[in-house]
């Protein structure tokens, strides 16, 4: 018997091997079962700089922290169906991929009905707000560098009043879906930010009244709308914990409460999934 064949293959074997024994890397997903619309983290272990993460068609950014790993955010869009979904990270050659479950959640329906002038908007207003979802949509700006610290925490110490994906029929014809989470709160109640990071916005706006922004890095915003007052201005550096305004009814609001949402790479996701992250 011809012993070559065996070290032949051997030989062979191993450098089909090789590449991966040199980039071995693990990744985590945690949650690894979501709702449409969350957010959950990703980590990397043992992988070297660069790396490429997909998820959904979508490049995702990502930081080492201080022990070497990889981790990123990532946001599952609310109309997302139900399904088995790849998060795949590419180091040089090779690719790896790890699964997250978005499992079939319905979200509540409500039915509303609302003055007619609540509803359709006047050309000027109309004009206003389009001109504000344009400004909005420039406000999403990667910033690579994580301001956070730690856990994401509640803006207030009162308990929520709406969830975040419920779909709202007003007077039978107009549709939306509320892509955030409300509070209760009497005017004057304090606001807090969710977490550190830097305020990229503190305008009075069509929908969101006196709206605050916190760019918290990474792609990360939180947003906070109807305030009746500003504790904070613009490029001012926050805290986690900080009290950045009051609750109040500004804007299109039906009276006093916060309404919170999340944006992660222009995705609104569930503020309240965030909340749940072990970061
Ligand atoms: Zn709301």
């Amino acid at each position: 018997m011809n012993t070559q064949i065996p070290k032949l293959l051997t030989i062979f074997l191993t450098l089909l091997l090789f590449p991966f024994a040199v980039h071995s890397y693990e990744i985590k997903v945690m949650p690894e079962t979501v709702k449409p619309g969350d957010i959950f983290l990703l980590t990397i272990k043992g992988a070297t700089n660069p790396v490429k993460i997909s998820f959904q068609e979508k490049q995702l950014q990502y930081q080492s922290i201080e022990d070497g790993r990889l981790i990123s955010l990532v946001p599952v869009d609310v109309n997302t169906g139900p399904g088995k979904y790849d998060i795949i990270v590419t180091q040089g050659k090779t690719q790896r991929s790890a699964g997250v479950e978005v499992i079939d959640h319905k979200f509540k329906t409500i039915k509303l009905t609302l003055p007619k002038g609540k509803v359709s908007l006047s050309p000027e207003n109309q004009k206003r707000a389009n001109g504000e979802a344009v400004m909005l949509n420039k406000t999403w700006t990667p910033n690579t560098s994580i301001a956070w610290d730690s856990r994401f925490t509640h803006p207030t110490n009162t308990e929520i009043s709406s969830v975040f994906g419920v779909k709202r029929i007003m007077n039978e014809v107009k549709t939306s879906v509320h892509r955030g989470t409300d509070f209760r709160g009497k005017t004057g109640t304090p606001v807090m930010a969710i977490n550190s990071g830097t305020v990229v916005l503190s305008e009075d706006l069509f929908y969101g009244g006196n709206t605050l922004i916190v760019d918290h890095g990474m792609g990360l915003y939180s947003i906070y709308m109807h305030l009746s007052k500003f504790d904070v201005q613009k490029k001012e550096s926050v805290s986690k914990g900080d009290v950045i305004g009051l609750i109040g009814s500004s804007g299109r609001a039906t009276g006093p409460h916060l309404h919170m949402s999340v944006k992660l790479n222009g995705i609104s996701v569930n503020p309240e999934s965030l909340f749940e992250l072990d970061l």
